[in-house]
C-alpha cells in the first residue's frame, strides 16, 4: 500500500497548481490502493468521501502547495480513522484487575498474552498468566514455556476442567499469591463458532475483566474485519490488538478494523520474539502507510538497546540530514542488536522502498559492514570524496565486487536525499508537526 500511495502523491507533489479534476483523479487511486490494500469498501467510501470534501475545498486548490495540502489531509484523515492512541490498559483500582484475551486460533493469543505480561512486570505490578485453552494440543505448554521465558508464572489445571471454573481457580490462585494482574489466554477456533462465543460470554460473566483484547492477525486483512465485528458483537471488547503487522505489507487491517468496532487499537505485534509488542499509535502508522517513515517508533526501538544520549543525537542527525557512513555502520550494528532488520529498515524514512528489492538479510548487513570498514576515517565521514579509484580500493579491501561498493554508495545517497526532505518537512511543520 505504501509504494501504491507514494506514486500517487509524487505524481501530486510534482504539480503546481491542482485542478479539482486532478484531486479527483488523484482520490481515485488512492480509493483503488485501499481496497487493493484489503481496506473495508465501507471504510473506504467514508474516508474518500472526508477527503474529497477537504481537499476540493477553496483553501486547498488556492494554495501554492496544493499536493502538499492533498497530502496532509489524506494523512490526517487516516490517522483519524485509526482512531486516537488510548494504549493504556486499565487496572482495577481495589483488588485484581483481569485481563481477557480473545481470537482466533493461530491470532496470537498466547504470545500476546506473555508479551503483555512482560510490559504489566515492567510497571512494577505481578502478573499472573492463566492457561484457559483446553482445546489445542500443548496449548498449556506453550503458555509455561512464554510463561517461563519472562518469569511470570503460569496458573494451569490440565485440560480436564472448564475454562470457566480454571479461570475462576486462577483468579482466587492470585488472590493468595498476591498478584495483581490476572491475564487469560483463552482458546480459539479456526472460525467462529457458537460454542466458542458461550465459552467466552460465561467466562467474561463470571470474571468481569478491565480489559477484554481481542487479539487479530494483520495479515487476514477483511478477514480481521469480520472477526473484529463479531466478537465486538457477541462478547464485547475494549480493545483490539492487531499481531503480525511485521509481516503485513498492505496496511488494510489497521485502517479497518477501529472504524468498524469503534474500540481502539492497544498494541501492534512486530515479531515473534516476547518483546515485540508496541503500543499502537495513529499518527505514525499513518505516517508509515504514507511512506514517510516512522522515525519516532524507530527511535523509541533504539532507546531499548542503546542509551538515550545516542538516540538523541541519532535523531537530530536524522533531523539535520548529516548522515555519515559511520553513522550507517552504526545503525546496522545496533539494527543487528535490535532485531528484526526489514521491519527497522521499513522505519527510516524512504529506506523501506529503496532497500525493499534488495532483501535484506543478515549476510547482507556483514557485506555493507566490510565495506564500510574498509573506508577510511576521512571517506566515511565525508563520502564526496568517493570517486572511481577509491571505490576500486574500497572494494578490494573488502572483498567485493566493486558493483557492490557502487550500489552502497548510492543507497546511502539516496537515503540522505530522502532524509533532507524529511527534515525539510519537519521544519515546515514546526513544533506541532505530523510527528509530534
Ligand atoms: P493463539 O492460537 O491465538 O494462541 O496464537 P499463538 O500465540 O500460538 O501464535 C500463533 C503464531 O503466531 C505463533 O507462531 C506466534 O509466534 C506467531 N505470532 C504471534 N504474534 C506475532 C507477531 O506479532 N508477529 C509474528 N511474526 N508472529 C507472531
Ligand atoms: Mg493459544
Amino acid at each position: 500500500l505504501s509504494d501504491k500511495l507514494q506514486n500517487i502523491f509524487s505524481g501530486l507533489k510534482k504539480k503546481g497548481k491542482l485542478s479539482e479534476k486532478d484531486v479527483k483523479t488523484a482520490l481515485r487511486e488512492v480509493k483503488l490502493a485501499l481496497l487493493e490494500a484489503d481496506v473495508n469498501f465501507k471504510v473506504v467510501k467514508t474516508f474518500i468521501k472526508n477527503v474529497q470534501e477537504r481537499a476540493t475545498g477553496h483553501e486547498v486548490l488556492e494554495s501554492l502547495t496544493p499536493g502538499q495540502q492533498v497530502i496532509k489531509i489524506v494523512n490526517e484523515e487516516l490517522v483519524k480513522l485509526m482512531g486516537d492512541s488510548n494504549n493504556e490498559l486499565t487496572y482495577n483500582k481495589e483488588g485484581i484487575t483481569v485481563v481477557m484475551m480473545v481470537g482466533l486460533q493461530g491470532a496470537g493469543k498466547t504470545t500476546t498474552s506473555a508479551k503483555i505480561s512482560g510490559l504489566i512486570k515492567k510497571k512494577g505490578k505481578k502478573p499472573l498468566l492463566v492457561a484457559c485453552d483446553i482445546y489445542r494440543p500443548a496449548a498449556i505448554k506453550q503458555l509455561q514455556i512464554v510463561g517461563e521465558q519472562i518469569d511470570v508464572p503460569v496458573f494451569t489445571m490440565g485440560d480436564n476442567h472448564k475454562p470457566v471454573n480454571i479461570a475462576k481457580a486462577g483468579l482466587e490462585y492470585a488472590t493468595k499469591n498476591g498478584n495483581d494482574v490476572v491475564i487469560i489466554d483463552t482458546a480459539g477456533r479456526l472460525h467462529i463458532d457458537e460454542t466458542m462465543m458461550d465459552e467466552l460470554v460465561e467466562i467474561k460473566d463470571s470474571l468481569n475483566p478491565q480489559e477484554t483484547l481481542l487479539v487479530v492477525d494483520a495479515m487476514t486483512g477483511q478477514d480481521a474485519v469480520t472477526v473484529a465485528e463479531t466478537f465486538n458483537n457477541q462478547i464485547g471488547v475494549d480493545g483490539v490488538i492487531l499481531t503480525k503487522l511485521d509481516g503485513d505489507t498492505r496496511g488494510g487491517a489497521a485502517i479497518s478494523v477501529r472504524f468498524v468496532t469503534d474500540k481502539p487499537i492497544k498494541f501492534v505485534g512486530m515479531g515473534e520474539k516476547l518483546t515485540d509488542l508496541e503500543p499502537f499509535h495513529p499518527d505514525r502508522m499513518a505516517s508509515r502507510i504514507l511512506g514517510m517513515g516512522d522515525v519516532l517508533t524507530l527511535i523509541e526501538k533504539a532507546q531499548d538497546s542503546i542509551d538515550e544520549k545516542q538516540a538523541l543525537e541519532m535523531e537530530k542527525k536524522l533531523r539535520n540530514a548529516e548522515f555519515t557512513f559511520d553513522d550507517f555502520l552504526e545503525q546496522m550494528q545496533q539494527v543487528k542488536k535490535m532485531g528484526n532488520i526489514n521491519q527497522l529498515m521499513d522505519m527510516i524514512p524512504g529506506m523501506g522502498q529503496q532497500l525493499k528489492n534488495v532483501d535484506i538479510d543478515e549476510n547482507e548487513i556483514y557485506k555493507v559492514e566490510a565495506i564500510i570498514l574498509s573506508m577510511t576515517k576521512e571517506e566515511r565521514a565525508n563520502p564526496a570524496l568517493l570517486n572511481t579509484s577509491r571505490k576500486k580500493r574500497i572494494a578490494l579491501g573488502s572483498g567485493r565486487p566493486l558493483q557492490d561498493v557502487n550500489k552502497l554508495v548510492k543507497q546511502y545517497e539516496q537515503s540522505k536525499k530522502m532524509m533532507k526532505q524529511f527534515s525539510g518537512m519537519m521544519k515546515g511543520k514546526g513544533k506541532k508537526g505530523m510527528f509530534k
